[in-house]
């Protein structure tokens, strides 16, 4: 099998028919650079700067963030790393910075948090945007965005610390921006959305939880927590069709993107690239790489019929069997 994985890694992701998917990975641990090189991922995708937060007992001042972030930055250039602005509350928690609330998937978490604090918004962007001088491949991801007031806000911030870098000597051109789309609210605002960034990427994880009203983590509801659900799947359709209409690209960096069955379904959707756990990336460009585009769409269009989401996965289970 390693000899296996060894040869995957240097083939491209690519169709029999000569469709091309970049598949980025997630990462939020120094350890995933390393899993993510071995296994040729194009890019990250998503990298959840909460993390490197969790494991302190305090924020990390501007200077410690730099060096993290150019840790990052380094390791895949010049591959593109998509870095999201703090994402904490909800289930992650910073020990240092408690928020006790009733229904926290529901409550302040996210971009919510950062605008109501622009100086933890504006250190991180600096470091961000510090980290990068020389590199220049960065990009910026702004999560739980609920309406364009938000993103407005963000982008102020985000232009005021690129000011603020320049001003101290930093030489960075602004890099691209983007916005998860992972609050269903967002799903039908998508093309006022992509006018005013550079890049869309669907959160699936929570968008499956919001727009099924199922809780991600909950063990008791877990076999309603379903992205193969009709609703995520038009949802998804909407928001690849929307990105593309304001000419911009769109990708996914859900765990849905991971599972082998569904990245076919998101490539005959039209998502311009998948961003996944480095652990899924063989088995995902396996599969794409033995499905042609005609069979894909055909499956897709075949799911998009079905009301049940047990029936779509075992119709994707009984269609894609042939291929092993
Ligand atoms: C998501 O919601 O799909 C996502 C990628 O972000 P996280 O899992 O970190 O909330
Ligand atoms: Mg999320």
């Amino acid at each position: 099998i390693s000899e296996g994985l060894d040869v995957l890694r240097t083939l491209p992701c690519e169709t029999p028919d000569g469709h091309r998917m970049p598949l980025w990975v997630n990462t939020g641990l120094m350890a995933d650079v390393v899993r993510a090189q071995e296994r040729g991922a194009e890019g990250v995708g998503l990298y959840r700067t909460e993390v490197p937060f969790m494991i302190k007992e305090r924020f990390p001042s501007e200077k410690e963030q730099l060096a993290i972030y150019r840790e990052q930055l380094a390791a895949f250039h010049p591959l593109p790393v998509t870095m999201r602005s703090l994402d904490i509350g909800g289930d992650k928690c910073l020990s240092y910075f408690p928020i006790n609330e009733q229904n926290p998937f529901l409550g302040w978490r996210g971009i919510r948090v950062t605008l109501d604090h622009p100086e933890i918004f504006l250190v991180q962007t600096r470091a961000m945007l510090k980290a990068s001088e020389g590199l220049n491949n960065l990009r910026i991801l702004l999560p739980m965005i609920s309406g364009t007031h938000e993103l407005e806000e963000a982008l102020h911030l985000i232009h005021r610390a690129w000011g603020e870098v320049r001003d101290e000597g930093t030489d960075v051109p602004l890099p691209p921006i983007g916005v998860m789309i992972e609050v269903p609210a967002a799903v039908y605002q998508i093309r006022e959305l992509a006018q005013q960034v550079d890049f869309i990427s669907v959160g699936s994880n929570d968008l499956t939880q919001y727009l099924l009203a199922v809780d991600r983590n909950n063990p008791r509801v877990a076999d309603l927590y379903d992205f193969l659900h009709p609703a995520v799947l038009q949802a998804l359709k909407l928001v690849v069709d929307g990105a593309h209409a304001e000419g911009k690209p769109v990708s996914i960096c859900g765990e849905m993107a991971g599972d082998p069955a569904a990245a076919v379904l998101l490539m005959a959707m039209g998502f311009d690239s998948l961003s996944m756990n480095a652990t899924n990336l063989p088995k995902v460009k396996w599969l794409l790489r033995q499905v042609d585009m005609p069979t894909a769409h055909a499956l897709l269009a075949k799911v998009m019929c079905i009301d049940n989401p047990q029936v779509i996965y075992s119709t994707l289970q009984l269609s894609l069997r042939s291929l092993g």
